[in-house]
Formats: C-alpha cells, sequence, structure tokens
C-alpha cells in the first residue's frame, strides 16, 4: 500500500461509513449524530461514522433474533467451515487492517499486524473447537439409566469493547460464539469504529458465500448508551464487555439486575517482580516491552516492578539508560517503538496521574512529558515516565492507562513482594522473574499470585490465545479466548436418560400409590 487512502479503499471503508451491519446489510444511520475519527498518529480524519439510534438497534436486535433461530441448527462443524473461510479472509487481509489498526489506534504496526495473527490464530483455534464441544458423561445411582451433559447455543452475545485491542477482542468473542451457535452483535469502542466497518467488509463476502443467515455477525457503531441499552435488554442473554472497571461495574449490575450472564474483562493493575534469583537481561526486556509496549495503553501492560533492594539500584540504572533512548514517533514506521496515546484526554489523564503521585511522595525519574514539534503536532505523544513510588500510594492502586513504570523496593523473601503484587484491587496479570524454584513455585502456589494470569521469566503482556485470558477482583473475573472458555457461550444441560422399565427415584425415595 502506497497510501493511507488506498488501505482505506481496500478494506471498504468511505468516506461516510453506515452505523450498522447485520453482517450481509448496511444500514445508514438516522440518530443525525455523526462521530469524526481523527488519527491519533497526525490528527487527520480518516472518516466520519454515523451513531445508530435506538430504533436501528431494536432492529438488528431483530435480526440477530431471527438468524439465531436457524444459525443453531447448522452442525457445530459447516459452522467452523465459515469461521475457517473467515481466517483465511483475515490472512489475506492482514497488513491492510494491521495498517488501519496502527493508524487509528496508534499502536505501532507490528503490534497492529500481531493484532491481526491473533485474529487469524483465533480463527483456527476455534475451527477445532467447533468439533469438540464435548461434556461430560456420568455414571447413574439408578439401574438402567445413564447421565450426561450437553452444551446448546445460548442466543445473542453482546460484544462490547475497548479501544486498545479494537479488532482482536471481537474476534476472541466472536469466533467462539459463532461455532457455539450464537449470533454476535459487536459494539465496539466509539473511539475506534473504523477497524470494526474494515471487519465487517472482510467477512461479508464470505457470509454470502456459504449462505449465512443476515444477523449472524452484526456490528453496531455507538457510545456508551448503545452499550448500556445492550446491557439492560432482555433479549441478549450474555453481555462480553471489555474496558475499563468502571464500565464493567455498571454492565454488570445492569446484566446482574436481569439475571443475563456478563462475561467482564476489565482493568489490571499488573506487576512483575525481580527477585534477586532474577535473569536481568531477559528480565529488562520484558520490562520495557510491557511497561512502554502500545505506549502503556494494554490491560496486562506492566505498572508495577517490585524489585529485592540487593538489585534496585543496578534495575533503575539500566532502565534509566534505556528510557531515554527509545523511538517515540509515527507508529507506522518500522524503527518506532513507542506511538501516541489514543487522544489528549489519555495525555491529561497521564499528566494528572504524574502530578498527584509526586504530591504523594512519589520520585519522577525519567519520561512524563508531551512531545512537542511538528512530528507531535497532536499533542498525543509522551515519554514513558518511572516513578519511584510506594504501593499503598492512591494513584499506584490506579491502573493509569498510560506509560508510567512505578519502581517498588521490597527488602524480605518473595513472599513479601508477592502481598505488595496482591495487594491491589485488580487482578489480571502478574510474573516473576527469579531462576529459583523455590521462589518461583511459591509465587505459582495457592498463597502466591491472586490474578488471572501467572507468568514466570516471561512479562505480564502478550498472551497467547489458547489460554483462557481474563482476571480476578476488580478485572471482572470473566474469562475468554481459549482453553475451555468457550463453555460460557452455550447453555449447559443435564440429561438423564432411563433406559429401563421401572422408575426407581434418586436418593432412594419411595413414593408409591
Ligand atoms: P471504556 O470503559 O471507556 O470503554 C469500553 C467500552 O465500553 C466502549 O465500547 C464504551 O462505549 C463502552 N461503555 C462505556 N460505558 C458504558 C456503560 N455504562 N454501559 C455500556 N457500555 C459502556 O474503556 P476504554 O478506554 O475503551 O479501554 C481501556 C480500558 O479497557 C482499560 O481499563 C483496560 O485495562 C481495559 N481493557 C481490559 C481488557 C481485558 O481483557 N481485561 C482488554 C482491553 C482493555
Amino acid at each position: 500500500y502506497h497510501t493511507i487512502s488506498d488501505v482505506l479503499s481496500s478494506l471498504g471503508i468511505q468516506e461516510t461509513n453506515a452505523a450498522y451491519s447485520t453482517g450481509l446489510n448496511w444500514g445508514t444511520g438516522n440518530s443525525g449524530q455523526t462521530r469524526a475519527i481523527h488519527s491519533p498518529t497526525n490528527g487527520k480524519l480518516i472518516a466520519q461514522v454515523t451513531m445508530a439510534s435506538e430504533q436501528e438497534y431494536d432492529q438488528v436486535i431483530t435480526t440477530a433474533q431471527q438468524a439465531f433461530l436457524e444459525w443453531r441448527t447448522w452442525p457445530s462443524p459447516k459452522r467452523g467451515e465459515v469461521v475457517r473461510q473467515i481466517g483465511q479472509k483475515l490472512r489475506e487481509h492482514k497488513r491492510a487492517l494491521g495498517t488501519l489498526v496502527s493508524y487509528e489506534m496508534g499502536k505501532i504496526m507490528q503490534e497492529g499486524l500481531g493484532e491481526v495473527q491473533e485474529m487469524i490464530d483465533i480463527c483456527d483455534f476455534a475451527v477445532g473447537l467447533s468439533r469438540q464441544l464435548h461434556g461430560y458423561t456420568m455414571h447413574s445411582e439408578r439401574p438402567t439409566h445413564r447421565m450426561y451433559e450437553q452444551y446448546h447455543p445460548l442466543g445473542i452475545v453482546g460484544v462490547i469493547s475497548a479501544f486498545n485491542f479494537p479488532v482482536a477482542v471481537w474476534s476472541w468473542n466472536a469466533m467462539l460464539a459463532a461455532i457455539c451457535g450464537d449470533v454476535v452483535v459487536w459494539k465496539p469502542s466509539e473511539k475506534t469504529p473504523l477497524t470494526a466497518v474494515a471487519c465487517q467488509h472482510i467477512i461479508q463476502e464470505v457470509l454470502k458465500q456459504n449462505h449465512v443467515p443476515e444477523g449472524v455477525f452484526n456490528m453496531i457503531i455507538g457510545d456508551a448508551t448503545i452499550g448500556s441499552r445492550m446491557a439492560h435488554d432482555e433479549r441478549v442473554p450474555l453481555i462480553s464487555a471489555t474496558g475499563s472497571t468502571r464500565m464493567g461495574k455498571k454492565v454488570g449490575e445492569a446484566v446482574g439486575a436481569r439475571l443475563g450472564k456478563s462475561l467482564l474483562e476489565l482493568g489490571g493493575n499488573n506487576a512483575i517482580i525481580l527477585t534477586q534469583n532474577a535473569d536481568l537481561e531477559m528480565a529488562l526486556r520484558a520490562v520495557v516491552f510491557g511497561a512502554v509496549g502500545t505506549a502503556g495503553q494494554r490491560c496486562t501492560s506492566t505498572r508495577r516492578l517490585i524489585i529485592h533492594d540487593s538489585i534496585y539500584d543496578e534495575v533503575k540504572e539500566r532502565l534509566l539508560k534505556i528510557y531515554p533512548k527509545l523511538p517515540i514517533g509515527d507508529p507506522l514506521k518500522e524503527e518506532i517503538l513507542v506511538g501516541p496515546l489514543i487522544d489528549k484526554d489519555a495525555v491529561s489523564a497521564f499528566l494528572k496521574a504524574l502530578d498527584e503521585v509526586q504530591k504523594e511522595g512519589g520520585k519522577l525519574l525519567t519520561g512524563g512529558t508531551v512531545l512537542k514539534g511538528e512530528e507531535f503536532a497532536t499533542g498525543t505523544y509522551v515519554t514513558p515516565a518511572i516513578v519511584e513510588a510506594q504501593n499503598h500510594y492512591h494513584m499506584v492502586q490506579e491502573e493509569t492507562f498510560a506509560p508510567i513504570l512505578y519502581l517498588i523496593k521490597y527488602s524480605g523473601e518473595v513472599e513479601e513482594a508477592i502481598a505488595i503484587q496482591n495487594g491491589v484491587r485488580q487482578g489480571l496479570s502478574s510474573s516473576i522473574f527469579s531462576t529459583n524454584l523455590l521462589e518461583t513455585e511459591a509465587f505459582l502456589s495457592h498463597w502466591g499470585s491472586d490474578c488471572g494470569i501467572a507468568n514466570v521469566n516471561i512479562g505480564t503482556s502478550g498472551a497467547e490465545i489458547g489460554g483462557a485470558f481474563g482476571g480476578e477482583k476488580d478485572t471482572g473475573g470473566g474469562r475468554e479466548s481459549g482453553s475451555d472458555a468457550w463453555r460460557f457461550y452455550m447453555r449447559r444441560q443435564t440429561n438423564t436418560i432411563n433406559f429401563g422399565r421401572e422408575l426407581p427415584l434418586a436418593q432412594g425415595i419411595r413414593f408409591e400409590f
């Protein structure tokens, strides 16, 4: 691709885009509300989107309900075949979609491409899974009886996604939901709707060729209003929401009030522990990637570094040599490692957090500035910051979605470091660097890390799709992607079958009449 407009046209993005898609057809949007999408990389207008109206939302839900009636009757491997072809289409469009992710969201190209690769991987995973949606069989306590359980399609899965993984999170949910026989209504982040529009264009041909009913893969443009409507909507049995803890609490409450299912993937406050037995060469690579990758805007970004005091000064010195040399700039350029923050609000939050943590006693060691000059005219480029701090500081307890790394010292055994690591409300990702088995096993033990993800000698970010992804406490408790996360997208049924001519009751109960 020579220019961004080549990329856009190859993905079906026009200057003004539709407000919703039902997979096969597009709706124009009659809410009268439009939103201009500017790239955080250079501030240029990429395109306009129209927000869907309430009436259009209802139309999409009705179409999805109809589609479910047919889609659930398709054998799962046939649904898997559609997902296989979607994976192929994503392979064809990997470069274009990865570039658009980078341009609309601001992550570097390598990470944009990586995000699309993750979509391809989950397609492959889902295809295999489509032949193994298995339950257990059990032995009955009654003669000539057998028991087993099965998993049936659930209905509409509402997917609310965040700006920082604008397309991968959809695919984690949508591809599993699709093979499970569910239909999906996706509400992407209002900050990154164009990548969502692009995904719908990419899959459209596959859906047509395979005669997939209209309404299996839906997408609707809107902000929190549409998201909230979906959370309250009894026609949507499962809401999978990715975003801030603040959003998750509202969504969880709304879905809980109607006894729906919610899968919440919320904020993290992830730490790496460096013990005196850490391999520092490896550790520093992981720390820097974790802390400044995606400009600190991953849910799994490394935010806290808990360092044994015997190696504290060395780690600090080495980080202070690396940070000032990090290439910051246009994420589409190959040599760049740190792109912009998503918008100016994010920059304000970054500056405010640094200001407040210093008031609490934190010491800013490097970074923390907004870059100026022609290349940085958007005002969204910042220098990643390192702050010496203590775990109980208010700002250290919060997730600031920006590249701030807090250095925290510990002096005792690994248990002290684990207590610091667990001493926050969030529970997404964690890791330890140590070559001592006693330390690493303590970290992974029942009394070790309380996070959904606990790694040894790798960083906090960059999970593979094969494992279940998610976290505990304020991170929301949901699990998506690999392992048996698919079960949550289905309704579970226990079956007891009597193949005899008597009717014995369980627990030996006698009921004669
Ligand atoms: P956000 O909470 O501002 O928005 C996320 C989505 O929720 C958007 O689509 C938004 O429109 C919608 N939304 C907001 N309020 C809502 C409401 N009341 N009802 C329904 N929908 C609502 O988050 P963001 O700024 O886009 O993303 C950053 C956050 O996402 C960070 O906290 C990050 O840690 C988290 N995140 C978590 C994971 C994970 O898997 N745990 C992954 C990516 C991002």
